[in-house]
Protein backbone atom coordinates (compact mmCIF):
# COMPACT_ATOMS: atom_id res chain seq x y z
CA UNK A 1 0.00 0.00 0.00
CA UNK A 2 1.46 3.55 -0.96
CA UNK A 3 2.29 4.88 2.89
CA UNK A 4 1.41 8.26 1.43
CA UNK A 5 -2.51 7.06 1.16
CA UNK A 6 -3.30 6.72 4.58
CA UNK A 7 -5.16 9.24 6.09
CA UNK A 8 -6.96 9.16 9.86
CA UNK A 9 -10.62 10.67 9.28
CA UNK A 10 -10.32 13.87 11.59
CA UNK A 11 -13.49 14.50 13.47
CA UNK A 12 -15.25 17.42 12.45
CA UNK A 13 -15.54 20.62 14.97
CA UNK A 14 -16.65 24.40 14.12
CA UNK A 15 -13.95 26.60 12.63
CA UNK A 16 -12.74 29.78 14.44
CA UNK A 17 -10.38 32.58 13.30
CA UNK A 18 -7.35 33.41 15.37
CA UNK A 19 -6.54 36.18 13.67
CA UNK A 20 -5.94 35.19 10.38
CA UNK A 21 -5.55 31.67 10.80
CA UNK A 22 -8.69 29.21 10.95
CA UNK A 23 -8.75 26.58 13.68
CA UNK A 24 -10.76 24.03 13.63
CA UNK A 25 -13.21 22.18 10.59
CA UNK A 26 -11.21 21.42 8.15
CA UNK A 27 -8.51 23.87 8.43
CA UNK A 28 -5.43 22.60 8.43
CA UNK A 29 -3.96 21.54 12.00
CA UNK A 30 -1.70 24.26 13.57
CA UNK A 31 1.51 24.45 15.41
CA UNK A 32 1.59 26.90 18.39
CA UNK A 33 4.94 27.75 20.86
CA UNK A 34 5.36 29.79 23.47
CA UNK A 35 7.40 33.14 24.29
CA UNK A 36 9.87 32.64 26.95
CA UNK A 37 11.09 36.28 27.30
CA UNK A 38 9.42 38.95 29.61
CA UNK A 39 6.67 40.05 27.54
CA UNK A 40 7.54 43.74 28.67
CA UNK A 41 10.81 43.50 26.50
CA UNK A 42 8.92 43.82 23.46
CA UNK A 43 11.89 43.91 21.33
CA UNK A 44 12.91 40.54 22.78
CA UNK A 45 9.82 38.98 22.57
CA UNK A 46 9.17 39.90 19.14
CA UNK A 47 12.37 38.64 17.84
CA UNK A 48 11.51 35.42 19.47
CA UNK A 49 8.05 35.44 17.74
CA UNK A 50 9.84 35.82 14.74
CA UNK A 51 12.70 32.91 15.18
CA UNK A 52 9.29 30.88 16.55
CA UNK A 53 7.54 31.80 13.19
CA UNK A 54 10.45 31.23 11.01
CA UNK A 55 10.19 27.08 13.06
CA UNK A 56 6.90 26.56 11.96
CA UNK A 57 4.54 28.22 14.51
CA UNK A 58 1.38 29.69 13.02
CA UNK A 59 0.47 31.14 16.44
CA UNK A 60 2.41 32.36 19.16
CA UNK A 61 1.52 32.82 22.76
CA UNK A 62 3.21 35.19 25.30
CA UNK A 63 2.41 35.59 28.75
CA UNK A 64 0.33 38.16 30.09
CA UNK A 65 0.90 38.26 33.51
CA UNK A 66 1.48 42.56 34.54
CA UNK A 67 0.53 45.51 33.04
CA UNK A 68 4.20 45.90 31.52
CA UNK A 69 3.15 42.71 29.84
CA UNK A 70 -0.31 44.09 28.35
CA UNK A 71 1.61 47.37 27.41
CA UNK A 72 4.17 45.20 25.45
CA UNK A 73 1.53 43.23 23.82
CA UNK A 74 0.00 46.43 22.46
CA UNK A 75 3.74 47.05 20.59
CA UNK A 76 3.90 43.20 19.64
CA UNK A 77 0.59 42.64 18.19
CA UNK A 78 0.88 45.29 15.23
CA UNK A 79 4.50 43.45 14.12
CA UNK A 80 4.03 40.52 15.02
CA UNK A 81 4.17 37.54 11.63
CA UNK A 82 2.01 35.54 13.58
CA UNK A 83 -1.46 36.00 15.71
CA UNK A 84 -0.78 36.16 19.33
CA UNK A 85 -2.43 34.42 22.13
CA UNK A 86 -2.44 36.36 25.42
CA UNK A 87 -2.02 33.80 28.38
CA UNK A 88 -4.03 34.80 31.29
CA UNK A 89 -4.05 33.42 34.75
CA UNK A 90 -5.40 34.97 37.85
CA UNK A 91 -5.46 38.16 37.15
CA UNK A 92 -8.62 38.72 34.63
CA UNK A 93 -7.98 42.51 34.25
CA UNK A 94 -5.15 41.08 32.15
CA UNK A 95 -7.84 39.50 30.02
CA UNK A 96 -9.21 43.08 29.32
CA UNK A 97 -5.80 44.53 29.10
CA UNK A 98 -4.41 42.00 26.49
CA UNK A 99 -7.94 42.55 24.47
CA UNK A 100 -7.34 46.17 24.63
CA UNK A 101 -4.35 45.65 23.35
CA UNK A 102 -5.22 44.06 20.52
CA UNK A 103 -4.44 40.34 20.50
CA UNK A 104 -5.87 37.64 18.44
CA UNK A 105 -7.33 35.37 21.51
CA UNK A 106 -6.99 34.76 25.18
CA UNK A 107 -6.13 31.76 27.05
CA UNK A 108 -7.98 31.48 30.43
CA UNK A 109 -7.29 28.47 32.76
CA UNK A 110 -10.55 28.28 34.70
CA UNK A 111 -8.73 26.83 37.61
CA UNK A 112 -7.22 30.13 38.31
CA UNK A 113 -10.12 33.21 37.08
CA UNK A 114 -13.25 31.70 39.13
CA UNK A 115 -15.18 34.13 39.64
CA UNK A 116 -18.28 33.69 37.05
CA UNK A 117 -18.91 37.56 37.03
CA UNK A 118 -15.10 37.90 35.83
CA UNK A 119 -15.28 35.07 34.04
CA UNK A 120 -18.60 36.60 31.98
CA UNK A 121 -16.85 40.00 31.78
CA UNK A 122 -13.72 38.73 29.85
CA UNK A 123 -16.33 37.15 27.58
CA UNK A 124 -18.49 39.95 26.82
CA UNK A 125 -15.54 42.11 26.00
CA UNK A 126 -14.31 39.00 23.63
CA UNK A 127 -17.06 38.97 21.92
CA UNK A 128 -17.94 42.93 21.12
CA UNK A 129 -14.16 42.88 19.70
CA UNK A 130 -14.90 39.11 18.18
CA UNK A 131 -11.33 37.58 19.66
CA UNK A 132 -11.44 34.06 20.35
CA UNK A 133 -10.55 32.45 23.39
CA UNK A 134 -9.04 29.12 24.72
CA UNK A 135 -10.53 27.52 27.66
CA UNK A 136 -6.79 25.91 29.18
CA UNK A 137 -7.80 23.69 31.69
CA UNK A 138 -5.34 22.29 33.46
CA UNK A 139 -4.79 18.71 35.97
CA UNK A 140 -2.23 20.66 38.02
CA UNK A 141 -4.17 23.49 38.60
CA UNK A 142 -7.97 22.18 38.58
CA UNK A 143 -10.51 23.93 40.88
CA UNK A 144 -10.41 23.11 43.95
CA UNK A 145 -14.31 22.42 44.03
CA UNK A 146 -13.42 19.74 41.08
CA UNK A 147 -10.78 18.26 42.47
CA UNK A 148 -12.53 17.54 45.68
CA UNK A 149 -15.41 16.26 43.89
CA UNK A 150 -13.63 13.90 42.31
CA UNK A 151 -11.62 12.45 45.44
CA UNK A 152 -9.07 14.26 45.75
CA UNK A 153 -7.38 13.14 42.41
CA UNK A 154 -7.19 14.92 39.24
CA UNK A 155 -9.46 12.86 36.74
CA UNK A 156 -10.42 13.00 33.20
CA UNK A 157 -14.01 13.51 33.86
CA UNK A 158 -12.77 16.39 36.30
CA UNK A 159 -11.06 18.19 33.56
CA UNK A 160 -13.77 17.97 31.34
CA UNK A 161 -16.58 19.10 33.34
CA UNK A 162 -13.92 22.24 34.45
CA UNK A 163 -14.14 22.60 30.71
CA UNK A 164 -17.89 22.15 30.41
CA UNK A 165 -18.41 24.65 33.40
CA UNK A 166 -16.37 27.82 31.78
CA UNK A 167 -18.13 26.83 28.43
CA UNK A 168 -21.72 27.37 30.27
CA UNK A 169 -20.58 30.83 31.25
CA UNK A 170 -19.49 31.84 28.08
CA UNK A 171 -22.79 30.46 27.02
CA UNK A 172 -24.61 33.03 29.06
CA UNK A 173 -23.00 35.42 27.57
CA UNK A 174 -23.88 34.24 24.04
CA UNK A 175 -19.92 33.61 23.24
CA UNK A 176 -18.96 30.63 21.17
CA UNK A 177 -15.63 31.84 19.67
CA UNK A 178 -14.12 28.95 21.78
CA UNK A 179 -11.31 26.18 22.03
CA UNK A 180 -10.44 24.40 24.54
CA UNK A 181 -7.35 22.53 25.53
CA UNK A 182 -7.39 19.72 28.60
CA UNK A 183 -3.78 19.32 29.36
CA UNK A 184 -1.82 16.59 32.12
CA UNK A 185 1.58 16.24 32.69
CA UNK A 186 0.42 12.10 32.61
CA UNK A 187 0.02 11.04 28.92
CA UNK A 188 -3.31 8.55 29.74
CA UNK A 189 -4.90 10.81 31.63
CA UNK A 190 -4.61 13.40 28.93
CA UNK A 191 -5.30 11.30 25.86
CA UNK A 192 -8.49 10.03 28.05
CA UNK A 193 -9.45 13.31 28.97
CA UNK A 194 -9.32 14.98 25.48
CA UNK A 195 -10.98 11.55 23.89
CA UNK A 196 -14.32 12.38 26.36
CA UNK A 197 -14.15 15.71 25.89
CA UNK A 198 -13.93 15.04 22.46
CA UNK A 199 -17.50 13.20 22.45
CA UNK A 200 -19.22 16.21 24.08
CA UNK A 201 -18.30 19.22 22.22
CA UNK A 202 -17.60 20.14 18.65
CA UNK A 203 -15.60 23.14 19.59
CA UNK A 204 -11.63 23.02 18.14
CA UNK A 205 -9.19 21.10 20.27
CA UNK A 206 -5.95 22.36 21.37
CA UNK A 207 -3.71 19.18 22.45
CA UNK A 208 -0.26 18.96 24.33
CA UNK A 209 0.92 16.85 26.88
CA UNK A 210 1.70 19.89 29.42
CA UNK A 211 5.40 20.13 31.58
CA UNK A 212 6.22 17.64 29.42
CA UNK A 213 9.99 18.40 30.37
CA UNK A 214 13.70 18.62 28.85
CA UNK A 215 14.18 16.66 26.00
CA UNK A 216 14.22 13.45 24.86
CA UNK A 217 11.67 12.24 27.31
CA UNK A 218 9.64 15.19 26.88
CA UNK A 219 9.42 14.71 23.56
CA UNK A 220 8.55 11.76 23.96
CA UNK A 221 5.72 12.20 26.86
CA UNK A 222 4.55 14.94 24.29
CA UNK A 223 4.49 13.24 20.78
CA UNK A 224 2.90 9.99 22.31
CA UNK A 225 -0.43 12.03 23.92
CA UNK A 226 -0.45 14.38 20.84
CA UNK A 227 0.21 11.58 18.38
CA UNK A 228 -2.31 9.20 20.07
CA UNK A 229 -4.99 11.73 19.47
CA UNK A 230 -4.07 12.69 15.98
CA UNK A 231 -4.30 9.45 14.58
CA UNK A 232 -7.72 8.96 16.39
CA UNK A 233 -8.84 12.16 14.72
CA UNK A 234 -9.12 14.62 17.31
CA UNK A 235 -7.03 17.81 17.61
CA UNK A 236 -7.29 20.84 15.35
CA UNK A 237 -4.20 22.95 16.90
CA UNK A 238 -1.29 21.29 19.08
CA UNK A 239 1.64 22.51 21.16
CA UNK A 240 4.71 20.37 22.46
CA UNK A 241 5.58 22.10 26.10
CA UNK A 242 9.07 21.16 26.40
CA UNK A 243 11.47 22.78 28.99
CA UNK A 244 13.79 23.90 26.40
CA UNK A 245 14.16 26.64 23.47
CA UNK A 246 10.79 27.21 22.66
CA UNK A 247 12.04 27.17 18.81
CA UNK A 248 12.56 23.20 19.52
CA UNK A 249 8.76 23.43 20.42
CA UNK A 250 7.58 24.82 16.56
CA UNK A 251 9.97 22.52 14.89
CA UNK A 252 8.63 19.32 16.51
CA UNK A 253 5.28 20.39 16.19
CA UNK A 254 5.63 21.28 12.64
CA UNK A 255 7.54 17.63 12.27
CA UNK A 256 5.15 15.70 13.44
CA UNK A 257 2.16 17.22 11.33
CA UNK A 258 4.43 16.51 8.14
CA UNK A 259 5.26 13.35 9.46
CA UNK A 260 1.28 12.39 10.04
CA UNK A 261 0.52 13.56 6.26
CA UNK A 262 -1.28 16.38 8.47
CA UNK A 263 0.61 19.53 6.73
CA UNK A 264 2.68 20.02 3.30
CA UNK A 265 5.72 18.99 3.96
CA UNK A 266 8.52 22.14 4.09
CA UNK A 267 11.76 20.37 5.81
CA UNK A 268 13.76 18.02 5.28
CA UNK A 269 12.38 14.74 6.27
CA UNK A 270 15.96 12.96 7.35
CA UNK A 271 15.87 8.72 7.25
CA UNK A 272 18.81 7.06 8.14
CA UNK A 273 19.81 3.88 8.76
CA UNK A 274 20.48 2.63 12.43
CA UNK A 275 23.76 1.39 11.48
CA UNK A 276 24.99 -2.13 12.23
CA UNK A 277 28.09 -4.35 11.72
CA UNK A 278 28.27 -4.14 7.81
CA UNK A 279 28.50 0.10 8.10
CA UNK A 280 31.67 1.41 6.61
CA UNK A 281 31.20 4.96 7.97
CA UNK A 282 30.29 6.43 11.36
CA UNK A 283 26.66 6.62 10.50
CA UNK A 284 25.44 8.89 13.53
CA UNK A 285 28.15 10.85 12.58
CA UNK A 286 27.50 11.58 9.23
CA UNK A 287 23.51 11.39 9.77
CA UNK A 288 24.13 14.18 12.20
CA UNK A 289 26.58 16.67 10.47
CA UNK A 290 23.40 16.11 7.56
CA UNK A 291 20.75 16.76 9.71
CA UNK A 292 22.98 19.81 11.13
CA UNK A 293 23.18 21.30 7.01
CA UNK A 294 19.46 20.80 6.37
CA UNK A 295 18.33 22.34 9.69
CA UNK A 296 17.67 25.46 8.18
CA UNK A 297 16.93 24.85 4.30
CA UNK A 298 13.43 24.66 3.52
CA UNK A 299 13.46 21.81 0.95
CA UNK A 300 10.64 19.31 0.87
CA UNK A 301 12.21 16.55 0.40
CA UNK A 302 12.87 12.73 1.75
CA UNK A 303 16.74 12.31 2.25
CA UNK A 304 18.91 9.42 3.14
CA UNK A 305 22.38 8.56 5.03
CA UNK A 306 22.66 4.75 4.72
CA UNK A 307 25.85 3.07 6.57
CA UNK A 308 26.57 0.81 3.68
CA UNK A 309 25.80 0.15 -0.12
CA UNK A 310 24.69 -3.74 0.36
CA UNK A 311 21.39 -2.76 1.84
CA UNK A 312 20.99 1.57 1.44
CA UNK A 313 19.97 2.23 -1.84
CA UNK A 314 17.45 -0.76 -2.60
CA UNK A 315 16.26 0.09 0.90
CA UNK A 316 15.76 4.19 1.24
CA UNK A 317 14.73 4.06 -2.42
CA UNK A 318 11.72 5.79 -1.93
CA UNK A 319 13.99 8.72 -0.44
CA UNK A 320 14.45 11.46 -2.96
CA UNK A 321 18.04 11.71 -2.56
CA UNK A 322 20.31 9.77 -0.74
CA UNK A 323 24.14 8.41 -0.06
CA UNK A 324 25.15 5.27 0.99
CA UNK A 325 29.10 4.30 2.38
CA UNK A 326 31.10 2.56 0.24
CA UNK A 327 34.89 1.71 0.55
CA UNK A 328 35.73 5.30 1.85
CA UNK A 329 33.26 6.87 -0.60
CA UNK A 330 29.58 7.77 -0.79
CA UNK A 331 27.59 6.51 -3.45
CA UNK A 332 24.67 9.25 -4.25
CA UNK A 333 21.26 7.28 -5.41
CA UNK A 334 18.20 9.10 -6.48
CA UNK A 335 15.03 7.13 -6.20
CA UNK A 336 17.23 4.52 -5.95
CA UNK A 337 19.82 4.97 -8.84
CA UNK A 338 22.97 5.45 -8.27
CA UNK A 339 24.07 8.79 -10.08
CA UNK A 340 27.29 9.48 -8.61
CA UNK A 341 30.79 8.94 -6.60
CA UNK A 342 31.64 11.03 -4.14
CA UNK A 343 34.81 11.23 -1.58
CA UNK A 344 34.01 9.98 1.66
CA UNK A 345 34.68 13.97 2.98
CA UNK A 346 32.15 14.89 0.86
CA UNK A 347 29.07 13.07 1.17
CA UNK A 348 27.27 15.90 3.05
CA UNK A 349 27.99 18.88 0.92
CA UNK A 350 27.54 16.58 -2.27
CA UNK A 351 24.28 15.52 -0.72
CA UNK A 352 22.91 18.88 0.29
CA UNK A 353 24.18 20.15 -3.44
CA UNK A 354 22.09 17.53 -5.19
CA UNK A 355 18.55 18.11 -2.66
CA UNK A 356 18.60 21.64 -3.76
CA UNK A 357 19.40 20.79 -7.37
CA UNK A 358 16.00 18.42 -6.96
CA UNK A 359 13.95 20.97 -5.25
CA UNK A 360 14.66 23.54 -7.76
CA UNK A 361 14.86 21.54 -11.04
CA UNK A 362 12.92 18.19 -10.50
CA UNK A 363 13.82 14.50 -10.41
CA UNK A 364 13.93 14.00 -14.33
CA UNK A 365 16.06 16.96 -14.51
CA UNK A 366 18.69 15.29 -11.68
CA UNK A 367 18.65 11.85 -13.60
CA UNK A 368 19.04 13.86 -16.54
CA UNK A 369 22.41 15.33 -14.77
CA UNK A 370 23.31 12.00 -13.70
CA UNK A 371 23.05 10.73 -17.32
CA UNK A 372 27.14 10.96 -17.75
CA UNK A 373 28.05 9.73 -14.31
CA UNK A 374 25.58 6.89 -13.77
CA UNK A 375 27.26 4.14 -15.79
CA UNK A 376 30.33 4.30 -13.31
CA UNK A 377 28.56 4.92 -10.85
CA UNK A 378 26.47 2.00 -10.74
CA UNK A 379 30.05 0.05 -11.47
CA UNK A 380 31.44 1.36 -8.32
CA UNK A 381 28.62 0.42 -6.22
CA UNK A 382 28.90 -2.68 -7.43
CA UNK A 383 32.18 -2.81 -6.42
CA UNK A 384 31.86 -1.58 -3.43
CA UNK A 385 29.12 -4.03 -2.82
CA UNK A 386 30.58 -7.09 -3.80
CA UNK A 387 33.74 -5.90 -1.93
CA UNK A 388 31.87 -5.52 1.31
CA UNK A 389 30.09 -8.60 1.12
CA UNK A 390 33.54 -10.50 0.33
CA UNK A 391 34.89 -9.13 3.82
CA UNK A 392 32.05 -9.49 5.66
CA UNK A 393 29.99 -12.11 4.20
CA UNK A 394 26.37 -12.15 3.78
CA UNK A 395 25.48 -12.88 7.49
CA UNK A 396 27.56 -10.05 9.37
CA UNK A 397 25.79 -10.33 11.95
CA UNK A 398 26.09 -14.36 12.54
CA UNK A 399 22.51 -14.86 12.65
CA UNK A 400 22.37 -18.04 10.43
CA UNK A 401 25.60 -19.50 13.08
CA UNK A 402 23.53 -18.56 16.08
CA UNK A 403 20.59 -20.74 14.99
CA UNK A 404 22.55 -23.22 13.90
CA UNK A 405 23.97 -23.41 17.57
CA UNK A 406 20.34 -23.00 18.63
CA UNK A 407 19.23 -26.08 16.95
CA UNK A 408 22.43 -28.07 18.02
CA UNK A 409 21.63 -27.57 21.52
CA UNK A 410 17.97 -28.62 20.91
CA UNK A 411 19.17 -32.17 19.63
S1 LIG B 1 22.97 -3.20 6.38
FE1 LIG B 1 23.87 -1.24 5.68
S2 LIG B 1 22.08 0.10 5.46
FE2 LIG B 1 21.40 -1.60 6.75
S3 LIG B 1 21.77 -0.99 8.90
FE3 LIG B 1 23.62 -2.07 8.22
S4 LIG B 1 24.94 -0.43 7.46
FE4 LIG B 1 22.91 0.44 7.55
Amino acid sequence: MDAGAVTFPRKKTRQIMVGNVPVGGDAPITVQSMTITKTADHEATLQQIYALAAAGADIVRCTCNEPAAAEGLARIVPRSPVPIVADIHHQYRRALEALEAGVHCLRLNPGNIRKPEHIKAVAAEAKDRNVPIRIGVNGGSLHPDLYKKYGDRVTPEAMVESALQEIAYFEEVDFDLIKISVKASNVPLMIEAYRQLSEQVDYPLHLGVTEAGPPPGGIVKATAGIATLLAEGIGDTIRYSLTSDPVDEARLGRQLLENFGLRDRKNVDLIACPSCGRAEIDVFKVAQDAQDAFADKKLPLQVAVMGCVVNGPGEARDADIGIAAGNKRGHLFVKGTNVAVVPEAEMVPTLVEWAEFINEHGIDAAMKRAEESAPAARRAAEEDRNRNLNELGEDVNDSEQKVELMRKQRD
